[in-house]
């Protein structure tokens, strides 16, 4: 088959301890999914259903730099346990839904929040405040198979060694195979898919030059250097 133009390339994730990559497809993730998190946005609490956004694949960002991005004076971490699918499918009971992850990363979703606070007065998406080139800065992949399922643990985010973010993955309003089972309901999942799982609470804005460090239970630490 002759291309018309040179094939975009698939945006890969490393795995820790092998030259082997991961293979990314789509990014999902959710919003709110910690209580303390959804209180400090001026939101409720409650159990109300997910909802989720989506990221590009190519915004996950292994290099461990955050270029400060355009457009922005109010960029803020959000550091989130990231999951990623190593089979797919829709309607996935939940039960069965934690066969299907390959591992687990530290991840963070970077968020221009000024940008996305006038889209959220407006009604509108969310795009550009979180789907920028380099959002999603990410550590290697850890496969289930090593680490287990991470139902629990600490989460925690520094800055300039610094805690900035503290929480418990037990927290989470939506488990792991709750999120996974309600995606497939919506959309096809397939080998290859992320899902970020949300943030607790104690987001803030980032400077150039910060150094963040960012921890997640048995998971080698996530280092970015804002620049
Ligand atoms: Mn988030």
């Amino acid at each position: 088959m002759e291309l018309i133009i040179p094939a975009p390339t698939t945006p890969t994730l490393p795995i820790a301890g092998t030259d082997a990559r991961f293979p990314v497809r789509r990014v999902y993730c959710i919003g709110r999914n910690y209580a303390a998190h959804a209180i400090e946005m001026g939101h409720d609490p409650d159990r109300e259903p997910p909802f989720f956004f989506q990221k590009n694949p190519d915004n996950l960002d292994p290099s461990g730099t955050f270029p400060y991005p355009v457009k922005s004076n109010d960029v803020h971490h959000e550091v989130e346990l990231a999951v990623a699918l190593k089979q797919g499918g829709t309607n996935i009971p939940v039960e069965e839904a934690l066969e299907h992850v390959f591992g687990y990363a530290v991840a963070l979703d970077m968020t221009r929040r000024d940008l996305q606070a006038v889209a959220k007065k407006a009604g509108r998406p969310w795009d550009t405040a979180k789907a920028f080139e380099s959002s999603a800065p990410i550590g290697p992949l850890v496969s289930a198979d090593e680490i287990g399922h991470m139902d629990e643990g600490t989460i925690e985010l520094l800055v300039n060694g610094e805690q900035r973010q503290i929480g418990n993955l037990n927290q989470m309003i939506w488990k792991t195979a709750e999120m996974i089972s309600y995606l497939s309901e919506y959309f096809t999942l397939a080998a290859g898919d992320v899902i970020l799982t949300g943030t607790p609470s104690g987001v803030a804005a980032v400077q150039k030059g910060d150094t963040l460090e960012a921890k997640i239970a048995d998971l080698e630490p996530l280092f970015v250097q804002v620049t």
